[in-house]
């Protein structure tokens, strides 16, 4: 048996009666950049994550900078944000001139330690930059608290969590913005690249909104510097047959979480996800911690079931931040998710079939390997 680590053909199999007409429903309105399907997707997205503004863009990594770039976030700044992410959180940061700085994240969720938070804050913090891992919110209120009593913005990489709840809340609805990426293998994915900030904040909505077309007011009147990261009408086209089907989706991976969570509970060694009791998670990606990550990833490869790491070296020990001169050892849990965590194949259309397989292979491996230990067989 052959089980992806997502399955796209899967899911646009089952809208192509959908997607095909919206394409060309594209191409006869010939509107392609920033036009007519971009601005009904970003009332449809704004409304789903009970916000009042959403601005669509180019991709995810965009919604970050312009989002940093609009709250006045530039050199001589600092951002703080977490070492266990996709490279485009600080990458962001870094792209506004301001310095990332980093702090650990929590033993269980691996989400951003808000104890931690108050150390890291100097006279040059403007922003703090949670990241909702993998599909499940950070601990936002002691978060939101803290930047509050300090005069801070609170923007949320919401990459990976579209449709997630922080105490009954949508993610990326908490903060002054929440940021999302489109990228075609999130929960909510194009068909190509695209993203969108969403706020509650008009003046903050109207500077991204500004900074993604070149930075002007109306045509040729360029108030400042801005970037071309206008969305494409063919992606919100798209993001909107998609955006319908997202809750049933989100309920799918739950089930299937719930599922792998059921199968994989006896394997000895093997930390399931924890899912804090301020959260509904998405489980964008489902990541179990093992000591002997590689060789189960390899067991598993060879029996056709592809695994992914997220992410195999936390930013502060990447060669692009190696400016920042933060040896190994500072961040101990985001040092440990690098070495112990592997995302299993997660995504809706997984079978029963193809979840019990996948464990049983797991199962076979373990086993084996403690056969072999000193101690016999546990
Ligand atoms: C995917 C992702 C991004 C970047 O999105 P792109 O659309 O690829 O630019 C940013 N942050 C996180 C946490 C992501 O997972």
């Amino acid at each position: 048996m052959r089980v992806p680590l997502v399955d796209l053909k899967a899911q646009h199999q089952e809208l192509r009666a959908e997607l095909e007409p919206a394409f060309r429903q594209v191409v006869e309105q010939a509107r392609f950049s920033a036009g007519p399907f971009v601005s009904r997707f970003e009332q449809e997205f704004a409304s789903f994550c009970g916000c009042r503004f959403a601005v669509g863009v180019g991709n995810g990594t965009e919604t970050l900078w312009l989002t940093l770039m609009a709250l006045g976030i530039g050199p001589g700044h600092e951002v703080v944000t977490v070492p266990n992410t996709f490279i485009a959180t600080a990458e962001a940061i870094r792209l506004t001139g301001a310095t990332p700085v980093f702090i650990d994240v929590d033993e269980e969720t691996y989400t951003m330690k808000p104890t931690l938070l108050e150390a890291a804050i100097t006279a040059r913090t403007r922003a703090i930059l949670p990241v909702h891992l993998f599909g499940q919110p950070a601990d936002l209120d002691p978060i939101c608290d803290l930047a509050r009593a300090a005069g801070l913005a609170v923007v949320e990489d919401a990459s990976q969590a579209h449709g997630a709840d922080y105490k009954g809340r949508r993610a990326g609805s908490i903060g002054i913005a929440g940021c999302f990426s489109f990228y075609p293998s999130k929960n909510l994915g194009a068909c190509g690249e695209a993203g969108a900030v969403v706020t509650n904040d008009p003046d903050l909505a109207e500077r991204v909104r500004r900074l993604r077309d070149h930075g002007q007011n109306s045509k040729y009147d360029h108030a400042e510097f801005g970037w071309n990261a206008r969305m494409d009408d063919l992606q919100a086209a798209l993001l909107s047959i998609k955006l319908k089907r997202l809750p049933q989706w989100n309920e799918a991976r739950r089930k299937n979480a719930s599922r792998y969570g059921h199968l994989l509970s006896g394997l000895e060694g093997v930390r399931t996800p924890r899912e804090a009791s301020y959260a509904k998670h998405v489980y964008h990606i489902y990541a179990v911690r093992l000591a002997r990550r590689d060789g189960l990833k390899a067991t598993l490869q060879e029996s056709g079931i592809e695994c992914g790491i997220h992410y195999p070296v936390p930013l502060h020990l990447q060669p692009a931040f190696s400016y920042l001169k933060l040896e190994g050892g500072r961040f101990p849990v985001a040092e440990s998710c690098a070495r112990e965590l592997l995302s299993l194949p997660m995504f809706p259309e997984l079978t029963e079939e193809q979840m019990e397989y996948v464990a049983a292979e797991a199962s076979r491996f373990l086993q084996a390997g403690s056969a072999v230990t000193p101690y016999g067989r546990n």
